[in-house]
């Protein structure tokens, strides 16, 4: 997917605007866990093109005072990872000092840059708009963020400047990706290096495959799949330093072009809000998932120690709890192999297809015990389920009122189709249609 970056400074209505992108798409990839974690990250799409959208506003915390320095920053850092920006103005204030601050970074880039000038929603408005102009962005959409006004004509414009994205390599796109992501200095690179330094497994080192993310080709228990590894992507960068943002917008595109992201914490750290948001960015793109929990190593432990971590670790992630979760140590070198043969289960259990027989045996007495509950004295009868045959698992079931199947029952199913089915590190999507 094409990156769009919104970026501006403070309260100029960044998340409103936001939040009416994602909107349509978000109502369906959320409908089963009925969560959403990262409000910053979301897919949007328009005239059938899709693409990401990133808030980068939503990742500065007490928005009011913030540095400019921050802003600066983030503006760059989008500049950097980004294919598109939009750059949200406010005409109730007009340009401000760090609008221009702001403007002068974006003048420089090449990329697609959209200036949106918010909360004009009237004749009075669209006048005082112009004076965006002086900002030497060229043309601006005057936009309400409230009502939605303005909003089609930017994205028609922002969908026809959008890069087409390059043809990928079909022999790299065969083989799994593994991806290996986390904060700055969980171990990522370490781990990496301390499985490919047992090279006679390393095929072959693609670099520069996702921007700067390093591909190896990797053979083990007979499968073949490219690792990669993200943590060079930091290292050349001009920012350092260890915030929410900075690892969001860096694992977005890994994440997007991994099969299964083997999310990597620091034990000594905990699982943390950073931690949080990268694991919602592997759930909601649907991919399956590996939790490491490195530098064990570090951790005094007695007997109960591995049990409450891992139950602490399951409590932040739920509802979606069924993951591996496996204790690491790059440095002694634990459990490396255990971690990649989990890898590489999760893969095949996001690949596998369950026949309609089977899990119409399967599913339909347990749905018969325990039906969805009657709605105005109106009865839910479901038919017939069956699995898509999507890249990720997708079962959709036929009933005579699917509007009143909810969010609970739909994860009472999925639980069922858990315990009986391996879906272990995968997310599942269960729809109910018309008959
Ligand atoms: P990255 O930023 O995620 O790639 O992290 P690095 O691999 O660069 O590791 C960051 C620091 O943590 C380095 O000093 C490593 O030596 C150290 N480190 C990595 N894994 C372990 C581990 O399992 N145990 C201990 N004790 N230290 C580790």
């Amino acid at each position: 997917n094409n990156i769009v970056a919104i970026v501006g400074r403070p309260n100029v209505g960044k998340s409103t605007f936001f939040n009416r992108l994602i909107q349509r798409r978000d109502a369906i990839v959320d409908s089963v866990s009925g969560v959403t974690r990262d409000r910053n990250y979301g897919k949007s799409e328009w005239n059938g093109k899709e693409f990401s959208v990133i808030d980068t506003g939503g990742y500065i915390k007490g928005s009011d005072d913030v540095f400019e320095g921050e802003i600066r920053r983030q503006v760059e850092l989008a500049i950097d990872e980004a294919d598109a920006i939009i750059f949200v103005v406010d005409v109730e204030e007009g340009i401000t000092p760090m609008d221009e601050e702001v403007a002068k970074l974006l003048r420089k880039v090449t990329k697609p840059v959209l200036l949106a000038v918010n909360k004009v929603d009237n004749g009075k408005r669209l006048e005082d708009a112009y004076e965006f102009y002086n900002l030497g962005l060229g043309e601006f959409y005057p936009i309400a963020g409230m009502n939605g006004s303005g909003t089609g004509e930017l994205l028609d414009k922002l969908v026809e400047v959008l890069p087409e994205l390059p043809e990928v390599n079909e022999d790299e796109e065969a083989l799994p990706r593994f991806t290996v992501v986390g904060r700055p200095n969980a171990g990522k690179s370490s781990f990496i290096n301390a499985l490919i330094g047992e090279d006679r497994f390393v095929v072959t080192d693609i670099a520069g495959t996702t921007r700067d993310a390093i591909d190896t080709k990797y053979n083990r228990f007979g499968f073949e799949f490219n690792l990669v590894d993200t943590a060079g992507i930091r290292r050349k960068a001009k920012v350092k330093e260890d915030l929410e943002f900075y690892s969001v917008m860096r694992s977005v595109r890994a994440i997007e072009h991994s099969d299964v992201c083997i999310l990597m914490i620091d034990a000594t750290r905990g699982f943390e809000s950073q931690d949080q948001n990268i694991f919602w960015l592997a759930e909601k793109n649907r991919k399956g998932i590996v939790i490491l929990v490195n530098k064990w190593d570090l951790v005094e432990k007695d007997s109960m120690t591995t049990k409450m971590y891992e139950q602490k670790i399951r409590e932040e992630i739920a509802p979606f709890t069924d993951v591996p979760i496996i204790f690491t140590s790059a440095l002694t070198k634990q459990r490396l192999l255990k971690a990649l043969e989990a890898a590489v289960e999760v893969y095949e259990n996001r690949k596998q297809r369950i026949a309609t027989s089977k899990l119409n045996d399967f599913i339909l007495p347990i749905i018969e015990n325990m039906p969805p509950p009657a709605i105005k004295g109106k009865y839910v009868k479901i038919k017939y389920c069956m699995q898509l045959p999507t890249p990720t698992p997708q079962f959709v079931l036929f009933a005579n009122l699917p509007q009143y199947v909810k969010d609970p029952y739909k994860r009472f199913l999925e639980n069922k189709i858990r315990e009986n089915f391996n879906f272990t590190g995968v997310p599942i999507d269960i729809y109910i249609r018309q008959k």
